[in-house]
């Protein structure tokens, strides 16, 4: 079969099925739902996480660090599961901040981004000891201030907001204007304020964009952040301890995405190594990804209230929808809506199939999280799922449009 007919669930494939019925966790489906006592739920698999960081030690060279986004999924259990794993985690909150704080992993390797940091933010921070990637010379004078202030020197790397894209992301946060990080061109000068006596300098954070299914402008993107680096660390006033080269791995959604291939971009990484030794011998370098390593984890299962036809088209009215995955509804910043992959979890191998929609119970047309698919012919009761939900699902999604009640979270 060759790629551009893929069946859109061939990301299925990283869970398996029995009877008939979808193993989260190894546990069937129905087993589970009864164990979480409700639908909606969230299910996320944490040997599906464990073998994605495998993956990565395996293709990537053994100096890369690799780095938790959590705001991909920040539910604790899960935090805690990949803090055990991976060597960092990086917060854009002060909460993801405690959240990332309470897994035991080291001040030192947990790292602060975002725009417009208060001071309330900013002064946990200093005071947990995690590095602050400072997005503005505003931020870092108040950084300065605070830090003097409560007699703690805080640790901080620059955010560079890079001066070349990451091509083919659909969601680019570096390169032109951005919101995002300090413009390449005035870091020199910013680093000449940064005073080791009032600082502890960390290095650079460069993060480019998001969701990106293609190797070679990732490790293009990888390639320049290096290059930029090497550029301006003789501005900095210490040698620089890391750099943060981003991430933007993506995963596959849709019918004819393919995989990301990594292990090219691992060979890439290779070629890059002895130079960075040399320019930057005291430098750790990250690489940092939130999707990439929960999203396949994560099913979204909702029940199938009401069969209903409506002028010869089916609607599975299901009981939940776009206020639990604004994402699986086309509304989470895409500009074309297309179906997730979706399964009915309890009837996997069935050879009935039918054209339906799947719909949720909002008054809203937007709440439609399948259009048009063909699935396995269901009945009221059965078990609806959605793949791909592990990242910017539950925490991504409005709960209280409609005030219907929040969906469950389960780690298996
Ligand atoms: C959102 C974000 C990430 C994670 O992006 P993914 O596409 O989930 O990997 C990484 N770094 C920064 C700075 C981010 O804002």
């Amino acid at each position: 079969m060759n790629d551009a007919n893929r069946p859109s669930h061939c990301s299925i494939t990283k869970f398996s099925i029995s009877n008939d019925e979808l193993l989260i966790g190894g546990i069937p489906i129905s087993h589970l739902a009864m164990r979480v006592g409700s639908t909606p739920f969230y299910a996320y698999d944490r040997k599906i996480m464990t073998e994605q960081v495998d993956l990565l030690r395996r293709q990537l060279p053994k100096e890369i660090q690799l780095h938790y986004a959590m705001k991909a999924n920040p539910m604790p259990a899960v935090v805690q599961h990949l803090s055990k794993i991976v060597d960092g985690i990086d917060v854009a909150s002060q909460k993801e901040m405690l959240v990332a704080l309470d897994t035991g992993l080291a001040a030192d390797n947990i790292s602060f981004a975002g725009p417009g940091k208060s001071n309330s933010e900013l002064t946990s921070a200093i005071a947990a000891g995690v590095v602050i990637n400072v997005e503005s010379a505003r931020e870092l004078n108040a950084i300065q201030t605070i830090g003097q202030t409560i007699g703690i020197k805080p640790k901080v790397a620059l955010r560079i907001n890079p001066n070349f894209e990451l091509k083919g992301s659909s969601m680019k946060m570096g390169g032109g204007p951005k919101q995002f990080g300090i413009d390449a061109e005035k870091v020199p000068d910013i680093l000449k304020e940064i005073n080791p006596l009032h600082f502890e300098f960390e290095g650079f954070h460069i993060f480019s964009g998001s969701q990106n299914l293609r190797a070679d402008s990732i490790a293009d993107a990888q390639e320049k952040a290096l290059d930029l680096a090497y550029e301006l660390a003789p501005f900095a006033p210490t040698a620089i301890k890391s750099v943060n080269i981003g991430g933007g791995f993506g995963i596959p959604y849709f019918p004819g995405d393919l995989r990301l291939d990594t292990e090219l971009i691992g060979q890439k990484l290779v070629e890059k190594i002895p130079e960075t030794k040399k320019r930057l011998p005291s430098a750790k370098i990250i690489i940092e990804l939130g999707r990439f390593l929960v999203g396949e984890s994560g099913v979204y299962v909702c029940k199938i209230l009401e069969k209903k036809i409506s002028r010869g088209q089916i609607y599975l009215i299901v009981d939940g929808g776009l206020h639990h995955h604004l994402a699986a509804t086309g509304n989470f910043g895409q500009i074309l809506r297309k179906n997730f992959p979706v399964a009915v979890g309890n009837r996997m191998h069935s050879k009935q199939k039918e054209i339906v929609s799947v719909v949720g119970p909002l008054c809203t047309p937007l709440d439609l999280l399948a259009d048009k698919m063909e699935l396995a012919k269901a009945e009221e009761g059965d078990l609806v799922v959605i793949f791909q939900s592990g990242a910017y699902g539950f925490t991504a999604s409005p709960h209280n449009f409609l005030s219907h009640p929040p969906p469950k979270e389960v780690l298996v």
